[in-house]
């Protein structure tokens, strides 16, 4: 739409899109609306809107995804999740222990991570182990002890759910929901949380491709669920000196096709404590939105992916490391796109 297109006239555009069949998205930016079309079996003649009042353009998205595309969405998308946000320029800090455990140990990390100024907090309530005898999670009680380290200490809880009645319990509890690398193909589920209306942080499959993981998260825009943050956690590769290969180039090849954040997670992306620190400088270093990090305040005890946790007093040194980096190449990398617009 023109950037002084009035509201009606955005309605209207939707009003006919919707009259033909298909499916409207709109998605606001800062200068101009865009309305992205979804539904339709085959092109659609340009025409039909090309002439309407408020329309500036009508263009034919040939890639396969969409809604998550540049082409529809030139500048980057901010997503809140509770009372903050992600992709606004600000780097965003996740921490927590992998498992919510206990109310003891959860307080004794988020105080840590608070008193970092990290604005959210991380712990899964429902785990997807690889066997079924380790540790499963706690469920609904682990929620309710994140619901209220988020009074505690204002932080925003993002939280893993595994199925649809996790979705529902983590929608009631948590302020985003996280996909594991196990679900990111699972089709149904991300469906269902498409339809829901919190945040979904959506990481990377096992041995997903970067158009898997496009097309993923379109699938959970598709149901009009536009807010969604990327997350590279590594992949498989022949290379048996970490956990997992963290694939970093995905972030700059992501946001060269994407407006979506994208933030990394050196803890599963090495599965080893010492790598951590390392692979989160460099994480920030290609431009990463934020970062998703596992804190332990015993990592010898921890009942799930104590080998990666950092302990407070490590993670606090990764803040600050991270956050120098971040502020050293924010003035340059702001620089270097606007000069490469011109
Ligand atoms: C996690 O974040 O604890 C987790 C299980 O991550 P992933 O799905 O990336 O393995
Ligand atoms: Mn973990």
């Amino acid at each position: 739409m023109k950037p002084d297109a009035p509201r009606s006239d955005v309605e209207r555009v939707i009003e006919t899109i919707e009259k033909l069949g298909y499916k409207p998205h709109e998605l606001p930016g800062e200068n101009r609306t865009a309305i992205g079309i979804t539904g339709n079996p085959g092109a659609i003649d340009p025409a039909h809107f090309e002439n309407m009042p408020g329309v500036a353009d009508a263009i034919r998205v040939t890639k396969p995804y969409k809604l998550i595309s540049k082409d529809l969405r030139p500048e980057k998308s901010i997503v809140k999740v509770g009372t903050a946000e992600i992709g606004g320029g600000e780097l965003a800090i996740i921490a927590g222990p992998c498992a919510i455990e206990n109310r003891e140990q959860v307080f004794s990390v988020a105080k840590a991570v608070a008193d970092s100024g990290a604005k959210f907090f991380r712990g899964g309530a429902f785990k997807p182990r690889t066997s079924p005898y380790a540790f499963q999670g706690m469920g609904e009680d682990g929620l309710k002890i994140l619901a209220d380290v988020r009074d505690e200490y204002d932080l925003s809880i993002v939280t893993e759910a595994m199925d649809e009645r996790g979705v529902d319990l983590v929608e009631k509890y948590g302020d985003c929901i996280q996909i594991g690398a196990r679900n990111m193909q699972n089709f149904s589920l991300l469906k269902y949380v498409g339809q829901t209306r919190k945040p979904v942080l959506l990481k990377r499959g096992l041995s997903a491709t970067l158009d898997e993981l496009l097309l993923a998260a379109e699938y959970i825009m598709a149901e009009g669920n536009y807010d969604v943050i990327l997350c590279e956690r590594g992949i498989r590769t022949f290379a048996a000196h970490a956990r997992n290969t963290l694939d970093l180039s995905i972030v700059p090849a992501i946001h060269n096709v994407s407006h979506l954040p994208v933030i990394v997670d050196p803890s599963h992306g090495t599965g080893r404590n010492y790598m951590v620190n390392p692979m989160a400088r460099a994480g920030v270093a290609v431009g990463a939105d934020g970062l998703i990090i596992e804190v332990h305040s015993n990592p010898e005890q921890a009942l799930c992916d104590g080998a990666q946790a950092l302990t407070p007093v490590q993670y606090l040194a990764l803040v600050q490391e991270v956050k120098a980096i971040h502020k050293a190449l924010s003035p340059v990398v702001n620089n270097f796109e606007s000069a490469s617009v011109v």
